[in-house]
């Protein structure tokens, strides 16, 4: 097997019919880049920023984030990377935020939320990106979106960074790509709308299956309910792809699922552009995706999507995909 995912460097990421599709790596630090090219990514589909402001006893600078961004992007020469912005609340604690306490954390005061709440958090990072975007090829990507609203205040407020970094003549690039994460079911299910006004969707399949499920993805107590199986689950993945493809953009995952051995062939036979991942699964990933057929795997999806259980789906997968 070592030999094998060796064998993967170097390599296309291609289905076995030839359709192709972009293989990128998830990080969490600057460091991380390495272990992304050393396993042959093609690109980073999500850059979490948390750690900028985590390992920080207050907010940190916009020239410490741009130093940041620059650095990753200069690596990656023109190859994507994609920056999330700050995904605060929730399970990660920022002390010096002095966010309240509350009830139902993933249900609170998180991510976008706090961005569009203190925008001159948000401002001070969409800055420091956009600065970045000099010397590479940066897209922008905003976490826990819910609603259309919270979108267009976001994008305003990314093109008021945009004149304020014109009148000072400092340079970055025309062409940022703005795209959401598809982390909550409201989204999936109105894939199509938000998709007008993005240039891209990344499904953030951590958050959705908690969120469809209602199942806390941190729980161990009811971790036997955290399923990625689960018919439903699969349907709201479907979704989001045909919305973003009917108008036009394109469709990553940048959560766990993206590298599930299982429904890589599922997510490849839907229509998924780009599967980003950890470092470790990224050659594993290409194995499967050379070996896959993507039109034999599409006249399997209908039948998936009408299975009952995630068991069936499990069992389906087994033994007429992976065989
Ligand atoms: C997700 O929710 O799937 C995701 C990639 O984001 P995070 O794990 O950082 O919440
Ligand atoms: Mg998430």
């Amino acid at each position: 097997l070592k030999e094998k995912l060796k064998d993967m460097v170097g390599k296309e990421t291609k289905s076995k019919d030839g359709h192709k599709v972009e293989l990128v790596g998830n990080i969490g630090t600057p460091s991380d880049i390495d272990k992304v090219l050393e396993k042959d990514g093609e690109g980073v589909g999500l850059f979490r920023s948390e750690f900028l402001y985590m390992d920080n006893d207050s907010l940190p600078t916009e020239d410490k984030q741009f130093e940041a961004y620059k650095e990753v992007a200069m690596k990656l020469q023109d190859k994507p990377l994609v920056i999330r912005t700050l995904d605060v609340g929730g399970d990660k604690e920022i002390p010096y935020l002095n966010l309240p306490k509350e009830m139902n954390p993933f249900l609170g005061y998180r991510a976008i939320r706090v961005g569009l709440d203190r925008p001159e958090i948000l401002k001070t990072q969409l800055r420091a990106i956009y600065r970045a975007s000099h010397y590479g090829n940066i897209k922008i990507m905003f976490p826990m979106i819910s609603s259309i609203d919270e979108l267009r205040e976001a994008k305003s407020i990314a093109k008021e960074v945009r004149e304020s970094l014109k009148e000072d003549n400092i340079p970055f690039s025309d062409k940022v790509e703005i795209g959401i994460m598809v982390e909550i079911p409201a989204v999936a299910v109105h894939a199509k709308a938000f998709a007008k006004e993005v240039d891209f969707f990344s499904i953030g399949t951590n958050d959705l299956i908690q969120y469809t499920l209602a199942v806390d993805r941190g729980n161990q107590n009811i971790s036997n309910l955290y399923n990625q199986y689960h018919p439903a689950i699969l349907r709201l993945i479907k979704m989001t792809i045909d919305g973003g493809h009917e108008e036009g953009i394109w469709v990553g995952m940048c959560g766990e699922v993206a590298g599930d051995k299982k429904l890589v062939p599922i997510l490849l036979g839907m229509g998924l552009d780009e599967f980003s991942m950890s470092a470790g699964s990224i050659l594993g990933a290409r194995y499967i995706i050379r070996n896959t057929s993507k039109e034999e795997i599409k006249s399997h999806i209908d039948r998936v999507l009408n299975l009952s259980t995630a068991t069936d789906v499990e069992n389906y997968i087994d033994e007429n995909i992976l065989k």
